[in-house]
Formats: C-alpha cells, sequence, structure tokens
C-alpha cells in the first residue's frame, strides 16, 4: 500500500484525509491499517509521536464503526489534556464526511458538568484522560458496554504518571470482546504487565526500532560547569539566530528559573511546567504555535502532546537519565523532511551519563566549543540574510523614496556595515569585552581554528611554560561584573603532562578523572574547570579526591602514554 488510495478505506475517510494533504500512509499506518480491518487480534504497536499513530489507529476503525448507533464504541486514553485535544481534533477531522460521527474529548482540569453535558449528545467516540474517565464512569455518565475497540495511547507515560490503577479499572469496566490496541514509546516492565494481563494473544508491530534515531538530526555537546551553565546558553542561542526550539529541563524549579533567565535578557521565551495552571499552560502552548515565542523552556511531561513540526533546534540543559528520553527529545526537531539540531549542555562531572547515552542509542554526538563572541557575531551576520531572504519575499509597506538622504557618499558595502552594525550593535557590544567562556577549550579546534585564536594560545602557553600565571590569573579571578569571583576552597587545582597534541579531549579528561577516583563508595568526585594547553592541561577536582587523583593517575595510560598529575601552584 503506497497510496491511501490502494487501502480499503471508505471515500467519506479517504476524502478528508486527502484534503489534510496526506498522500501515502507512513510506516506504521501501513502496518496498522490492514491488520486493524481484518484481525480481530489485540496489538501492541511501538511507535512515538509524530509517526502519524493518530491516523493508523483511528482510520480503520472509522471505517468500521457503526454510525447508526449511538453507543460510545470507540475509546482512547492517553496521559494528557493536551494530546486528548489532539487525538479528538484529529479523529474530527478524519470523519469529516462522516456526517452521524460524534467524537467527545473528556479530560481533568475543565468542568465536569460541561462534558457531561456533551457526552448527552451520544458521542460514538470517548478520547479521555484516564482520571476524567473514571470520574465519569463513577457518575454513571459513560456506558461502556457497547465498546469494540480501546486504544491505550503513550501507555508508557500513562504508566509512569501513575495512572496505572485508572487503567486497570478502565480495561476491567469495558466488554471482554473488545479489541484492545497498545500503542508506547518504549516498551518496560510496567507495559509488558499491564499487556500480559489484559491483552489476548496480542500482534506485534514496532516501526523501526523503538524510538528510531532520525539521520536529519545533528548532535552536540558543550561541557560546562554548572556556574556557567546560562551563560553558556545565552551564547548558544546567539550563536543559532532565526531558530525556534524547545529547552528541555528535567524539573518544574529549573525550567521556571531558565526561562526566566531568557526572558530577562530578552528573549522571547517562557515556560511550560506542571507548576502552572491549565488556562496558564495554554497561552504559552498557543504563543508558540503561533511563534510569538520562539523559545520553551519545558520539562518532558509538560512538552508530551504539544504537536509543532517545524522545530530548528531541540536543546538538553539537563541530560535526562534515560537514553530513550534523550532520542525521544531530540525527536521533536528534524521533522517534516527538514533537518535538525539537537545540542545538549553537559557538566563535567556528567561524562558517564553522556558516554551512557552515545552507546545505548549510538548517536554520535559531537563535542563542540562555546562559542566566542566573534563566532556570535559571525552567525549573527548570517542570520541577518537569512531572514532577509527567506521571510519577507514581497514588500510589506509602500515606500517613498524621497525618504532616503543621499547616499552617494557610500559604497554600498559600507552601507551594508553600517546596516548590520546598526543592527547587531547591542550584542555587538554585550560581546565586545566579555572572555570566552571556558576560555581554553581548544582541544580540537577543527578546521577555522584562526590564526588569532592559535596565537591566543601560544601566547597563554608561554606565559605558563614561565610559571606566570598572571593572564589567567587576572581573567579568572574577576566574573562578568568585574566582581572578584571566590576560589572555591573545596576543589585542588592539578597540573596535567597531556595536552592537545596527545589529542586529549575534554571527555578523555573527565573519564580519566572518573576512573582515578571512582572507589568503593558510591560518591563521585566533583569536577571543575577543565583547560586544555598544546602540551599539557589542567583540571581542578574536589579536594578530598586529592590522593586518589595523585595515586592512580601515574599507574593509568592515555593512548600509551604515561600520565602525570600534581598540584598546580
Ligand atoms: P501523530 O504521530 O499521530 O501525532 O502524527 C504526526 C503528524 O503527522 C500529525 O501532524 C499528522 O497530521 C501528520 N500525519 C499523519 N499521517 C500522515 C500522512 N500519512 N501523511 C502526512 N502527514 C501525516
Amino acid at each position: 500500500m503506497n497510496l491511501f488510495t490502494e487501502s480499503n478505506l471508505s471515500p467519506d475517510i479517504l476524502k478528508a484525509v486527502g484534503e489534510l494533504g496526506y498522500e501515502s500512509p507512513t510506516e506504521i499506518q501501513k502496518q496498522t491499517i490492514p491488520f486493524i480491518l481484518s484481525d480481530i487480534r489485540d496489538l501492541i504497536a511501538l511507535a512515538q509521536t509524530g509517526t502519524g499513530k493518530t491516523a493508523a489507529f483511528s482510520l480503520p476503525i472509522l471505517d468500521m464503526i457503526d454510525e447508526t448507533s449511538r453507543k460510545i464504541q470507540f475509546l482512547v486514553l492517553c496521559p494528557t489534556r493536551e494530546l486528548c485535544l489532539q487525538i479528538s481534533k484529529d479523529i474530527k477531522n478524519y470523519s469529516k464526511y462522516m456526517k452521524d460521527i460524534k467524537t467527545t474529548a473528556v479530560y481533568g482540569g475543565s468542568s465536569i458538568m460541561d462534558q457531561i453535558r456533551s457526552l448527552k449528545d451520544k458521542p460514538q467516540i470517548i478520547v479521555g484522560t484516564p482520571g476524567r474517565v473514571i470520574d465519569l464512569i463513577n457518575r454513571k455518565a459513560l456506558d461502556f458496554s457497547a465498546i469494540h475497540w480501546l486504544v491505550l495511547d503513550e501507555a508508557d507515560e500513562m504508566l509512569s504518571m501513575g495512572f496505572k490503577d485508572e487503567l486497570e479499572t478502565i480495561l476491567s469496566e469495558t466488554p471482554d470482546t473488545k479489541q484492545t490496541f497498545l500503542f508506547s514509546a518504549t516498551m518496560n516492565k510496567e507495559v509488558e504487565r499491564i499487556s500480559k494481563n489484559y491483552l489476548t494473544n496480542p500482534h506485534r508491530i514496532s516501526v523501526g526500532s523503538i524510538n528510531e534515531v532520525k539521520k536529519n538530526i545533528k548532535h552536540e555537546y558543550y561541557v560546562v560547569g554548572y556556574r556557567q551553565k546560562k551563560e553558556a546558553l545565552k551564547r548558544l542561542i546567539d550563536a543559532n539566530p532565526n531558530q525556534y526550539s524547545i529547552l528541555f529541563c528535567r524539573t518544574r524549579m529549573e525550567t521556571q528559573e531558565v526561562a526566566d533567565f531568557l526572558m530577562q535578557n530578552g528573549y522571547a521565551a517562557d515556560a511550560l511546567h506542571g507548576d502552572l495552571s491549565q488556562a496558564q499552560r495554554d497561552t504559552v502552548m498557543k504563543k508558540f504555535r503561533l511563534k510569538n515565542i520562539d523559545i520553551l523552556v519545558a520539562t518532558d511531561v509538560a512538552a508530551r502532546g504539544l504537536d509543532v513540526n517545524s522545530l530548528t533546534h531541540v536543546i538538553h540543559y539537563s541530560l535526562p537519565d534515560d537514553p530513550e528520553v534523550f532520542v525521544h527529545r531530540s525527536g521533536r526537531t528534524g521533522r517534516a523532511g527538514k533537518d535538525g539540531i539537537s545540542m545538549a549542555l553537559i557538566k563535567p562531572e556528567e561524562s558517564r551519563k553522556l558516554k551512557q547515552i552515545k552507546s545505548a542509542t549510538k548517536i554520535d554526538i559531537v563535542e563542540k566549543f562555546i562559542p566566542t563572541g566573534d563566532d556570535i557575531i559571525k552567525a549573527q551576520v548570517g542570520g541577518v540574510f537569512e531572514k532577509l531572504f527567506t521571510e519577507h519575499e514581497e514588500d510589506i509597506f509602500e515606500f517613498n523614496d524621497s525618504l532616503i538622504p543621499d547616499l552617494s557618499a557610500f559604497t554600498k558595502e559600507e552601507l551594508v556595515h553600517k546596516l548590520l552594525q546598526f543592527q547587531l550593535k547591542d550584542l555587538a557590544l554585550y560581546y565586545k569585552d566579555k572572555h570566552d567562556l571556558v576560555e581554553q577549550k581548544f582541544s580540537s579546534r577543527d578546521d577555522d581554528y584562526s590564526r588569532r585564536d592559535r596565537g591566543r594560545d601560544r601566547d597563554r602557553d608561554r606565559g605558563r611554560d614561565r610559571g606566570d600565571r598572571d593572564t589567567r590569573g587576572s581573567r579568572d579571578s574577576r566574573d562578568r561584573g568585574g566582581k572578584p569571583r571566590r576560589k572555591d576552597e573545596n576543589m585542588v587545582r592539578f597540573f596535567f603532562n597531556l595536552g592537545k597534541k596527545d589529542q586529549l579531549k575534554k571527555l578523555d579528561v573527565l573519564d580519566i578523572i572518573n576512573k582515578a577516583t571512582a572507589g568503593k563508595s558510591k560518591k563521585r568526585a566533583e569536577i571543575g574547570d577543565i583547560e586544555i594547553l598544546e602540551k599539557f592541561s589542567f583540571f581542578e577536582v574536589e579536594k578530598s579526591f586529592q590522593e586518589n587523583v595523585m595515586s592512580n593517575i601515574p599507574s593509568m595510560k592515555f593512548k600509551g602514554k604515561e600520565m602525570r598529575a600534581e598540584v598546580a601552584n
């Protein structure tokens, strides 16, 4: 089946699908549509949002639903209100030409009385969140005796949100004769248990591998200490102009904090997390869809159900514990045939976690350097031209040439320079006197490693060779506001005998430190700044691990080379 017209779906459905611009079925649709149309078995489908799974289950069910009956025949359960609204909207679109079919969405955070009233319309299809469905069952507002098809959508998410009891109650309230379809992005023990207990001899479908890694997404990571994380984020955003992105945080507090930081710094950003009221969440999502904000700072749960296809970037402000969540987050970009970029900020002590993610997902995540002020200006200039030539093809307003003063004294280039200086003035002033963030992060600077960078490195190395720490001392002891930076009493700074010439990278240093400090106790050493120079390096490690570093590093080797670390003076 390469085209929808080759499926056996009814003309009413094909017409609606055609109007939505769907021509050929997606992979999951190719597999589920013929199965659901012809088989009576239950189904487990591994597929994530964005694969077209809503149409995959609803099109064949709509094809078979009894339009003359006014009983509920088809129930979809999903984890969030947003997903619930999205699915019911999709089903309404697909059944646009089935005039007797009614679909009602029922979810928490909205008036139950209104929903009870809309159930009086006798819909054949209910899309609901588990908690609200149970409330409605208890109020005898739902009659499930004629249910024929039950879909558990994002089953893994419903279970991880604690809906286990609700699901079990609903599953046992519905007739044994129903056909159950379980959709999940991941397969874990809980999902397996539910399927074992409530599905009979299910057929299994999986679209590619679980959470298939998309090839059109570039993955980058940036190592940065906790204290510099927000400033590093600012630089990444500035170096990627015209972005439309979701920035993932781990906790609600972190989400709000990062969004506040961005807003205070003049970015069109906002926060989306569970501490906001439903109305606030709706407003934020609407603003994001309309591109009134272009950076959405969100928790993983809150971002579910937000169906946006044109994201340019995904930023992992904090790494998730589960590698699949990393793939899932990143997969929000690179949709609809476009390329995407996933950027992760990694704390020095997270090297092991990054390694785990790399090996579990087989994604090539490439180390990049926090952009310098120069990098940022270059990118911004590119951004101006990109915007200039892609956004407005036609003039928006009539321009009266008599308003333009005589510019004949300037060449075309001079005028462009002036306009760019004018446009980027604030940003350029901000970065003008700023030091590069993680200063000597040129461990494997690629081809554009400029002469200036090299010169600066060399000067610094010379200073170091002479034992002269002034350059760094004066730079390090002040923060951006010019205030003296407190020396961290808990950390020890080490001199390390390997450097760039030995192909040493930051991640290698993290690995070496982690190995040297791994002891019987679970406590991990805190790692501070890492500075890789041409011939040697410096790193900071928590004081209580000083002995481990001193005694273990000499017994280890890096690419066959002896290693030595001593306390830097
Ligand atoms: P879903 O995985 O159901 O959230 O769908 C992801 C997106 O793909 C939605 O915006 C759908 O409207 C769209 N979509 C679903 N099936 C197709 C198809 N066969 N062709 C084009 N777009 C589709």
